[in-house]
């Protein structure tokens, strides 16, 4: 199996391994993203879901989001440590937090996601393409 993207919550109760490459990568700054992770952004990576390997038992909390879809945020219960996240619109995908990665160099984020929420103290690389709101946005 590739180690390419493979990871763990910050206790090692969640392990998770992908042999697939992502279909998305990106920056996601909107405020349940700020809120959720305590900083400015989530690293996302989207993977189909059944490639995904996932061992131990996320908690995951459901929040709505501005489009009306529930976005369902994967946690290890006993650590705390954010690692996925599933999506109403997007059935059959599962998110995966970059930060978790054994090998965080692995991310290469395409573009930023929900820059009109982004915190003033939010630095973006300013090469990478910059959507509003959501991938499909303005
Ligand atoms: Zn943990
Ligand atoms: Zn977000």
């Amino acid at each position: 199996m590739s180690l390419k993207y493979s990871g763990q919550c910050l206790c090692g109760e969640i392990k998770y391994s992908v042999d697939v490459e992502p279909v998305f990568m990106g920056n996601c700054h909107c405020k349940d993203c700020q809120r959720s992770s305590g900083s400015a952004f989530i690293p996302a990576m989207v993977f189909p879901e059944q490639d995904v390997l996932i061992s131990g038992l996320a908690k995951y909390f459901d929040s709505g989001v501005d489009s009306g879809n529930v976005h369902s945020r994967g946690f290890c219960p006993n650590c705390g440590s954010q690692l996925f996240g599933k999506f109403s619109n997007m059935p059959g995908m599962i998110g995966i937090k970059a930060g978790t990665l054994n090998e965080t160099s692995n991310y290469v984020p395409k573009l930023d996601l929900y820059v009109k929420s982004a915190a003033h103290w939010d630095f973006m690389n300013p090469n990478l393409p910059k959507k509003q709101g959501s991938a499909q946005s303005e």
